[in-house]
């Protein structure tokens, strides 16, 4: 057995880097940047109301109430054409360009129009600069807007449209392809005959990826064929930029997988000291990292949270590789018994009274996915006898 730390380094080590391109806007959700960004134009791009009320000279307020004759009006939108003079008014819209003449704004609840419309009384006396959004107040022409190795989240993207990006600069997103191994495994409602189980790894697996913001490729369900997986893998490393695999990769007579990367891809095949996800293969095929995760369905999804994300994140372009660790409160204690590896226990994490607690989610078996699926932790567990009720452990935060 090798450690956990090792295995990761291997795997991580072997993936390639991420590859930067030109994404449009639309597609760049959850992209890092490669390069920086820089504005074109100022944002605002002109002086603007904050406000719905009128454009004035400031000094016309001085002692209210005033009376301003209004001479005319400003939508959002519009191109403003006439100067506000000395003892006069323009009724503004927010968003709309402050007029020439005009250094602030009343908002229209400090206001009182005469019945015919000719003159506002303003109630307040406003300094300059009142309600009123400067150019280039959020970003300068020239500015640096997102340094290199951003992730771009949605307020990332409005940022960009604002400056006219229509495309940016970003890793691309990856494809990652999944494929279930196993003669015993249908999909769909069909009745069960007596020593087949439904495929489960297959979704969670397509799941996973779709989550972490890559491309997933469904690359089906695939016999315990030696040809058959040859050539759903070879198919699969063509059109993707990682392969997933789960089943084939323990000690079993009809663990083809094995036999197929070793054939095809230069594999590594690891016994890790962790429980679950014990056995992994990783390797390149064709230059395409292949990942053979166990086919235990908690084994996959525990294995895909331990070696898959991190390397699929680091080939994003991501720095941040890691989940969020925190300490918690066990709440019940957390068995296992000593056996050399680092187990991982799945837990039901709460933040109450400023600290995290985490119990059970319960059945612990990696044949047993409910317990997974509920569970929002993985509680790391080290050799030993388990973590005694009230005692600290660490967690690793899902989702
Ligand atoms: P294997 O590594 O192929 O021997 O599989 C280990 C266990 O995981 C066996 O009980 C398999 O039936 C089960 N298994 C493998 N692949 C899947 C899958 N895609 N969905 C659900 N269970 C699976
Ligand atoms: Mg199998």
């Amino acid at each position: 057995m090798i450690s956990l730390a090792e295995a990761r380094a291997h795997v991580l080590d072997r993936c390639p880097g991420p590859v930067a391109s030109e994404v449009p806007l639309a597609d760049a959700r959850g992209l890092v940047t490669a390069a920086t960004v820089v504005a074109i134009g100022a944002v605002p791009p002109f002086a603007n109301s904050a406000m719905d009320g009128f454009a004035l000279r400031a000094a016309d307020t001085v002692g209210p109430p005033a009376d301003l004759r209004i001479v005319g009006t400003l939508a959002a939108g519009a191109v403003p054409d006439v100067e506000v003079c000395p003892g006069e008014a323009i009724r503004i819209m927010t968003g709309a360009p402050m007029p020439p003449g005009a250094d602030a704004v009343v908002m229209v609840e400090r206001t009182a129009v005469s019945d015919d419309g000719a003159v506002v009384t303003v109630a307040v006396e406003v300094g300059v600069g009142n309600h009123v959004r400067s150019a280039g107040e959020d970003l300068l022409a020239g500015e640096e807007v997102f340094a290199s190795g951003t992730t771009l989240g949605p307020g990332h993207l409005g940022v960009l449209a604002s400056i006219g990006c229509g495309s940016v600069v970003a890793f691309r997103r990856l494809r990652v392809g999944v494929l279930s191994t196993g003669d015993e495994l249908v999909e769909g409602p069909a009745t069960l005959r007596v020593g087949q189980i439904r495929d489960s790894n297959r979704p969670a697996l397509l799941a996973l990826l779709d989550e972490m913001g890559v491309v997933s490729v469904d690359l089906g369900l695939v016999a315990d064929d030696e040809e058959a997986i040859t050539a759903a893998l070879l198919d699969g490393v063509a059109e993707c930029d990682a392969v997933l695999t789960s089943g084939g990769v323990s000690m079993g007579d009809f663990d083809y997988v094995k036999a197929v990367l070793d054939r095809i891809g230069e594999m590594r095949w690891m016994q890790v000291a962790i429980r679950p996800a014990k056995p992994l293969a990783f390797g390149l095929v064709e230059g395409v990292p292949v990942f053979g995760l166990p086919g235990n369905p908690v084994s996959s999804m525990v294995s895909f949270e331990l070696f898959a994300r991190p390397a699929l994140r680091a080939m994003s372009g991501h720095v941040d590789l890691e989940r969020p660790r925190v300490q918690a409160r066990v709440v019940g204690g957390l068995q296992r018994h000593a056996d050399g590896k680092v187990h991982f226990g799945r837990v039901l994490v709460e933040y109450r009274d400023g600290r995290y607690l985490a119990a059970s989610s319960g059945g612990q078996g990696s044949h047993q996915l409910t317990a997974m699926a509920t569970a929002t932790g993985l509680a790391v567990l080290p050799d030993g006898d388990g973590v005694a009720d009230g005692d600290l452990v660490e967690v690793i935060l899902l989702g």
